[in-house]
């Protein structure tokens, strides 16, 4: 199967969208038929002894590449920008392979303070055993973050906007300092997808989406992607080999899948998102809306300068309340779901308490914190449940 880029032949790089529908298939190569078919498969054979000596074909062993996880790792590329794509079994072993590529015993890690928490678990143990010393950082430290740096400092870890208090950081400050330091600048893209932040347009060498989320975008797969620079790539693709990371072949069509309309469902995540956004700030039970596309999210000029949309995720610090009044508001949702994973193309809500975790920032919300996803049900009925939710609210408050 060729390598495809959608604008292989054309005069002018061709636009996200069309990338997201063209790259990494060749319907020709395959009779015609519109989608690159589900390679399964662990043995692969050679021909002759030779070839089989000097392991002289395209594809060797399943473990290592198919050409469906092929097609995927070329598409996400071209998408995001980057050299190479490595696809991995979930979005958390992105994280984790990301990192080990790149440390060794007495090395140290800069991790900004809102990172995804599992990402914080794998540093407080995993690497804390393996002699990798990790600093939290606040995450609108930007050009500070030189002072931070220590002579065996390896890494700097950022995630824009954060999980759950989704700060905005100031990634291309960051990546001066990383690039005059000689130090790798990896992030955490999952929120705006490989669409509405260009990692390497920004300086950053490694972008891990958790493809889970907006790729495979139908929450019926976990997956997960890292997107290197050129500088980058061989030692993402040794830690992959190394430590046998594999993402599965049904998983990688169905982020193939997702892929093909990922920019028309991300507008609608966009708009459909920032309307609720806006019209929870109007809502007297309301203290803040965490959203960076709102003119009230104090980065909100960040991401103007930075981002080209954002997502259906954001947050919302309730003015103080019972539990019990959170409690009768959330269990009463009609089409919002409660659970952990988004990205989807249904609503979600869960309550969060991110005072529990930070180490490097002080965050004091005003009262209880809920996280949304806005998915694709019609913006009317979905603001219709969050109010009925508000009565119940303030039925069962004290
Ligand atoms: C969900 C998520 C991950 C982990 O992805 P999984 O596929 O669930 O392992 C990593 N980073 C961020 C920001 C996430 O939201």
């Amino acid at each position: 199967m060729r390598q495809m880029s959608s604008d292989k032949n054309s005069s002018r790089p061709h636009a996200p969208a069309t990338r997201a529908v063209h790259s990494g298939r060749a319907p020709h190569d395959n009779f015609g038929f519109v989608n690159p078919p589900v390679y399964r498969g662990s043995t692969v054979l050679f021909p002759t002894v030779e070839k089989l000596w000097n392991r002289d074909q395209a594809y060797t062993y399943g473990r290592t590449c198919t050409p469906t996880v092929k097609s995927l790792q070329d598409a996400i590329a071209d998408i995001e920008g980057g050299a190479t794509t490595e696809l991995t079994a979930s979005g958390y072993q992105a994280v984790s392979t990301a990192i080990l590529a790149f440390v060794k015993a007495g090395d140290h890690i800069l991790m900004v303070d809102n990172v995804y928490q599992p990402t914080r678990k794998f540093c407080d143990y995993l690497l804390a055993r393996l002699g990798v010393e990790t600093t939290y950082y606040d995450p609108l430290i930007g050009a500070g973050i030189a002072d931070l740096i220590r002579p065996n400092t390896r890494l700097i870890f950022t995630e824009s906007p954060g999980s759950q208090t989704f700060e905005v950081q100031d990634i291309p400050a960051i990546a001066r300092v990383a690039r005059e330091r000689d130090l790798w600048l990896l992030m955490d893209n999952t929120w705006a997808s490989p669409l509405y932040f260009r990692p390497f347009e920004h300086g950053v060498d490694v972008s891990i989406q958790a493809a889970t989320k907006y790729i495979v975008g139908h929450a019926d797969a976990m997956l997960g992607a890292i997107t290197c620079n050129e500088r980058a790539a061989k030692y993402i693709a040794m830690a992959k080999d190394q430590l046998g990371v594999c993402p599965g072949s049904e998983e990688t069509f169905l982020g193939m899948r997702g892929l093909r309309t990922l920019p028309t469902r991300l507008a609608q995540h966009h708009r459909a998102g920032l309307e609720i956004a806006r019209w929870l700030e109007g809502r007297p039970e309301v203290a803040r809306v965490l959203h960076p596309a709102l003119e009230s999210h104090p980065q909100h000029e960040l991401w103007k300068r930075d981002f080209l949309g954002a997502s259906g995720l954001f947050g919302v610090v309730l003015k103080p309340v019972s539990d019990k009044a959170v409690a009768a508001m959330l269990d009463g949702l009609e089409l919002f779901g409660m659970g952990f994973s988004w990205g989807g193309y249904e609503s979600l809500v869960i309550p969060f308490d991110a005072r529990s975790y930070r180490t490097a920032t002080d965050w004091q919300p005003e009262g209880p914190t809920l996280r949304l996803h806005i998915g694709l049900e019609d913006v009317n009925d979905l603001r219709a449940d969050l109010e009925a939710g508000f009565e119940r609210l303030n039925a069962a408050a004290d």
